[in-house]
């Protein structure tokens, strides 16, 4: 073939390419007039791909909050039409898909609506004041095809600002599949917007209702070197650009792979608790996109939207990243030596103090969390924010003392990253943590994972010493508390990795 001839079947290829993709794509429709009555109504356009039957389906989850919503409980009035306007069966056919009878070509409408009146992170809400589209419990998607394309419309839209992850395109906003969809929460309102921000050549974006009064500029600044932080540790910034999404007051926020939508109390800057507190959560929700979105147990991820996605490693997903928030604001310079001291004295007294201790391991912590709730039950069982922490320490103090402080838990999270999530694009295995953490710290590490798997207490001064620390408990009225102190004598190597640590 010629040079045109080969440019012209080029064409002729993606022209296929791109009317095949035309046709998979779901078209979606928001309207926003009933937002008085918590309501979106959506209007569903799809072209059916073959002749049977089609189920559509809704997540039952938000991925990052791991608990049963049943979003399906919350869709009304669901209705199809074929391209004639003729009414289609549509029928319930398992807690969370609706069935249809379809034909391979036919156009089908389907419209439902969406009691969103629950104003929290994990799910859709919209109010007179504002919108936010979460997408796990909006939109309806066919069960049998993850990889369709779609694009979200919105109409009645009285609010000035939408803001989301997704590419605009026109007037619509678009996702190359069903994860991307589902991954991508959309929130309107009438919005503040902060000043974007460069890192290593890429966009950053911060906008949210209500921000507050404070020194927006200062926050900014601030952002900016935890972004610069964790993409130094991570030596990379995976995404084209990262938007922070603020759904107003509240507690909780919510990862996705290039956003993070949060509740924010922007006055809480305005005090110096307040301030390490919010950058804390700022620190912790940015680094959830290498830490669980791209790094991430294979059980999360493809995701089961249909059920329970049980996995032993939250400790690391959730654990390990309370850790970093440490890390990445010490060396940021947004957090003092004295306070990340006193968070570790803070960590190991929250844990200590809490009898479930004797009941229930970190890995069970990780797998119960479905029953147990998000932060475990006090007295019963544990959290995995506490005790992950703990163990992301001696992991980190053991690398450092056998490696003369030459590698640390960061070359950890970087194989992971580098390995099962850049060249093998899968989540890693339980024990491939183990074997990152034991090639890094050329030792076995059966006693620190046994505070994982096991009952057995922490023997924190074996760990802490490395760093020239003690743990010393006190016992007062049957009551322990566990306090960090420097060893009377140390040598270069304790000095070293305490300098490192603590900066
Ligand atoms: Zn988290």
């Amino acid at each position: 073939m010629n040079y045109l001839k080969i440019r012209i079947s080029l064409f002729f290829v993606l022209l296929i390419i791109f009317v095949q993709a035309k046709q998979d794509s779901l078209n979606y429709q928001i309207d926003l007039s009933k937002a008085k009555e918590n309501t979106f109504v959506v209007k569903l356009n799809y072209k059916s791909n073959h002749t049977g039957v089609e189920d559509f389906m809704i997540s039952k989850w938000t991925p990052g909050y791991y608990q049963v919503l049943d979003f399906d409980k919350n869709i009304s009035n669901i209705k199809c039409n074929n391209s004639k306007n003729e009414a289609k069966d549509i029928t319930k056919f398992t807690d969370n898909t609706w069935r249809i009878a379809t034909k391979k070509g036919e156009e089908l409408t389907i419209t439902y609506e969406v009691n969103a009146k629950t104003n929290f992170i994990a799910k859709p809400y919209i109010d007179s004041e504002f919108a936010f589209v979460r997408p796990t419990g909006v939109f309806i998607f066919p069960a049998s095809d993850l990889q369709v394309s779609s694009k979200v419309k919105f109409i009645n839209n009285p609010w000035k600002n939408i803001t989301t992850s997704l590419k605009k395109i026109n007037n619509s906003y678009n996702a190359v599949n069903i994860d991307d969809l589902l991954d991508s929460p959309i929130l309107i309102g009438n919005l503040n917007i902060l000043d974007s921000f460069q890192v290593k050549g890429k966009n950053h974006y911060f906008s949210g209702r209500q921000l507050d009064d404070f020194d927006t500029k200062d926050f900014i600044i601030s952002v900016k070197k935890i972004v610069e932080t964790a993409t130094d540790i991570m030596q990379d910034i995976p995404y084209d650009d990262y938007s922070f999404i603020s759904i107003g007051k509240g507690n909780g926020g919510i990862e996705q792979t290039n956003s993070t939508a949060l509740t924010f109390n922007g006055e809480l800057y305005n005090t110096p608790q307040g301030k390490q507190k919010l950058l804390n959560f700022i620190t912790h929700e940015y680094f959830h996109h290498f830490n669980v979105k791209r790094i991430r147990p294979v059980e999360l991820g493809p995701f089961n939207y249909s059920g329970i996605n049980r996995t032993n490693s939250l400790w690391v997903s959730e654990g390990l990243n309370v850790y970093y928030e440490g890390i990445i604001m010490n060396r940021a310079n947004l957090k003092s030596r004295e306070q990340m001291l006193n968070e570790w004295t803070g960590m190991i007294n929250r844990f200590e103090s809490n009898e479930g201790k004797h009941f229930q391991t970190l890995a069970e912590s990780s797998a119960h969390t479905w029953e147990d709730g998000p932060f475990g039950i006090k007295g019963k069982t544990i959290s995995f924010y506490e005790k992950g922490p703990l163990v992301g320490m001696l992991l980190d103090l053991t690398i450092r003392h056998n490696t003369q402080n030459k590698k640390s838990l960061d070359d950890v999270m970087r194989k992971l990253y580098y390995i099962y999530y850049k060249s093998e694009n899968r989540g890693f295995i339980e024990n491939e943590v183990k074997k990152a953490c034991e090639e890094f710290a050329k030792q076995d590490l059966s006693e620190i994972f046994s505070y994982i798997y096991t009952l057995e207490p922490i023997n924190y001064n074996k760990y802490f010493e490395f760093a020239g620390l003690k743990v010393n408990s006190t016992t007062k009225n049957g009551k322990t508390v566990y306090e960090i102190s420097a060893l009377a004598k140390t040598n270069s190597l304790q000095k070293d990795i305490n300098k490192d640590l603590f900066r």
